[in-house]
């Protein structure tokens, strides 16, 4: 008998780990390594799976039952195939009823949208949460075929949510809870239990979800419900780089990154994380390590509490369309009261807000592409003149010594300066300097700063 481990670790599964059958039986030969750490394995839905639901949803609720069936079709199709390849064909029978099962009820779900012709944020949930549902079910399967102790478990029954669909707040306290009798009981070394990333329930037991890639979401959460020792986000780069790679292709990976430097960068932009990930680990004090499924022995990146590697700037991240408000006040900007005034609008409005810049006549502030303006520009008309620029983008240098680093603002404007910076704020946390420029030189800049301040040298530790 291995020993007994004290902790067990979370391993979540990314959608191109899960993509088809060759990446599935990767994943079970890391599962199969990892028996004797206790795992308890976080599934996301297979490749783009979920992308399928959310198109087959929404043509549903504009009337065409027609394309919402083609593309349950698909979905079908992948997952059949999936499922037949990794048994020679020779599906067992209750993973074959779980697949009819859930395929039966997304149907059903889709026409009931398509009658309707209407789409609510909870109907959309149960549907989106079907991609999770197969590809665990699919996995779970072949685990047990190859003789591992597996347990599936549905994750509804622990991920307590409250009932804010497509982005539902979870509660960590029941789900510690429910976590001690629908995970605890199956897990230890030796066993493995597999669970679905993404989707919850309410107390009432409606299907909700932590809203889009929330699958590290999940995995954060249900590592701090068991204490984890770690939570391994597995994907399909060497951890987190120095900036996303289909963007800087000379982007270096990075051995060890701090807590806030993995938010601030997950926070913007950088997909590699889900923003609200690192919360519920740093909560618990437990490490999170963002490994590669294809290269399971190569490089990765170990996120926690505090990093001490003198290098001045860690990464960059990107996030864009977003739109830059420009609110003026001859008459109040000097007064006092004028920025509470302000926020308070945004607040009532429920308007969040990333960035902000104040100057002597105006402030600046950065909202969502899709932000809602018109009640905005109606209330603030009466104290206040509202400029809007859209299709801009923010630019994040982030890096715990940023604030250590004389000359840092002169090698930015010298590798910029030809692009315009519109807007330019000093996160408070100080890790953090974003710039605003025009979202067609978003990439460009990325490239240039990439240059100028990561460059090519190995940013610290080895692998
Ligand atoms: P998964 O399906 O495993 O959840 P995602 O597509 O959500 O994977 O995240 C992985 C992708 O994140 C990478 O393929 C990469 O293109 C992108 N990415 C963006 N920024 C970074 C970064 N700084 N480091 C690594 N990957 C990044
Ligand atoms: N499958 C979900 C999505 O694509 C969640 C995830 O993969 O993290 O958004
Ligand atoms: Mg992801």
């Amino acid at each position: 008998m291995p020993p007994v481990p004290a902790k067990s670790v979370v391993m979540k599964f990314g959608g191109s780990s899960v993509a088809d059958a060759i990446c599935m039986r990767q994943v079970a030969s890391l599962v199969g390594n990892a028996l004797p750490m206790a795992p308890l394995v976080v599934l996301s839905a297979m490749g783009k799976t979920t992308n399928g639901l959310f198109t087959a949803a929404h043509a549903a609720e504009i009337g065409d039952l027609p394309t919402a069936l083609e593309q349950l079709k698909v979905i079908i199709q992948n997952h059949r195939r999936a499922a037949e390849d990794l048994f020679d064909s020779s599906v067992p029978d209750d993973l074959d009823h779980a697949l009819t099962d859930a395929f039966g009820q997304t149907e059903l779900l889709l026409r009931g949208v398509a009658l309707l012709r209407e789409l609510s944020p909870r109907s959309q949930d149960a549907i989106a949460s079907f991609g999770e549902q197969l590809s665990s079910r699919i996995l779970a399967a072949f685990l047990l075929h190859q003789e591992l102790d597996t347990t599936w478990v549905d994750a509804r029954n622990v991920m307590r949510t409250d009932n804010t669909f497509g982005g539902g707040q979870p509660d960590s306290e029941a789900i510690r809870e429910l976590a001690k009798t629908s995970i605890t009981p199956f897990l230890g070394p030796g066993r493995v239990v597999i669970t679905q990333g993404y989707i919850g329930a309410t107390e009432e037991g409606l299907t909700t979800t932590l809203g889009r890639g929330g699958s590290d979401y999940s995995a954060a959460l249900f590592g701090a419900a068991l204490q984890a020792a770690e939570v391994q986000i597995w994907t399909d780069v060497e951890g987190v780089l120095t900036c996303d790679p289909r963007i800087v292709p000379g982007a270096l990976p990075i051995p060890e990154l701090s807590f806030s430097e993995a938010a601030e960068l997950a926070a913007f932009g950088a997909k590699v994380l889900h923003p609200a990930t690192i919360q519920p680990a740093v909560e618990a004090g437990i490490p999170v390590t963002v490994r590669s499924t294809q290269h399971p022995q190569g490089r990765f990146t170990t996120i926690t509490g505090e990093v001490h590697t003198g290098r001045s700037v860690t990464a960059l991240a990107s996030r864009g369309p977003i739109t830059v408000l420009t609110v003026s006040s001859s008459r109040m900007l000097a007064q006092s009261g004028f920025l509470a005034r302000l926020f308070e609008v945004f607040g009532r409005l429920k308007i969040s807000v990333d960035l902000v810049a104040t100057a002597e006549v105006s402030v600046s502030l950065t909202v969502e592409a899709d932000t809602s303006l018109k009640a905005l520009i109606k209330e603030l008309s009466s104290f206040a003149t509202l400029q809007v620029a859209e299709n801009r983008a923010i630019v994040a240098i982030v890096g715990e010594r940023l604030k250590h680093t004389a000359g840092l603002g002169s090698r930015v404007f010298g590798a910029l300066s030809d692009i315009n910076i519109e807007m330019i704020s000093m996160g408070a946390n100080e890790i953090n300097l974003s710039i605003v420029i025009k979202r067609e030189h978003e990439h460009e800049t990325l490239r240039r700063l990439h240059a100028a301040l990561i460059g090519s040298n190995d940013i610290g530790g080895t692998p």
